[in-house]
């Protein structure tokens, strides 16, 4: 496997937004292997995949920094022709996924949602350890989330809270494409973000995970 010491999340310049020329000397463009770029173009030529990418494409365009994240959800959903939406919720957010499925209904979709703990499996019918069920006795069960809207035919799944790693699994199930609507953060406010917006000063601790200055 090729080592990656330096890559985009170390660039300053972006200049691959618009093929500026500023690129650093460890641009990830041209350490691309030979056809990788090409391998993705074709995927996302395939009728399927265009279309998607498309479609996203007039989201960002039509809706840049006018659109919230919401409006431009539905957006791509109408634009996909998407009428049955899927939310995959946090049994602790089903008020904030009761208010998206209001704001869902009253723009014409029809919805479905599922909460994490339906189905009310104890934790340790998977394997996990019992001592986990002292912050809840049910598991979060994002496959069974997943298994739930395949089966009632949702066109597009959104994400309202899942915890990290159930929405990976949700992801890895789940037979419609899926769209995070909040990323699940108890600390934060569902806001991971603000951790790497205040790593130098309210979240310095992460920078030195061995408790230096
Ligand atoms: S592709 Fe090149 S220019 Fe773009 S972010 Fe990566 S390293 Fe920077």
């Amino acid at each position: 496997m090729e080592e990656c010491s330096l890559s985009c999340a170390d660039c300053g310049s972006a200049g691959c937004i618009n093929s500026t020329g500023n690129y650093p000397a460890f641009c990830t463009t041209a350490r691309l292997a030979e056809g990788e770029l090409e391998e993705a173009l074709a995927a996302g030529n395939l009728p399927e995949n265009q279309k998607v990418l498309k479609a996203a494409a007039r989201v960002e365009y039509e809706g840049y920094c006018r659109l919230t994240r919401v409006e431009e959800t539905m957006d791509f959903a109408r634009r996909m022709g998407f009428h049955k939406i899927g939310i995959a919720t946090c049994a602790g957010l089903l008020k904030e996924s009761r208010t998206l499925a209001r704001i869902l209904r009253a723009n014409g979709f029809e919805v479905c949602s599922i909460a994490c703990k339906a189905g009310m499996a104890d934790k340790t019918l998977v394997g996990i350890d019992a001592d986990c069920r002292a912050v809840g006795i049910n598991m979060c069960n994002p496959i069974l989330q997943a298994q739930h809207l395949n089966r009632l035919g949702t066109e597009l799944n959104i994400v309202v809270g899942l915890c990290v790693g159930h929405d990976s699994m949700f992801c890895k199930y789940s037979d419609a494409l899926v769209t995070t609507l909040v990323a699940k953060d108890r600390v934060t406010g569902h806001n991971p973000a603000a951790v790497l917006y205040q790593v130098d000063g309210y979240y310095r601790r992460l920078l030195h995970p061995q408790g230096g200055a």
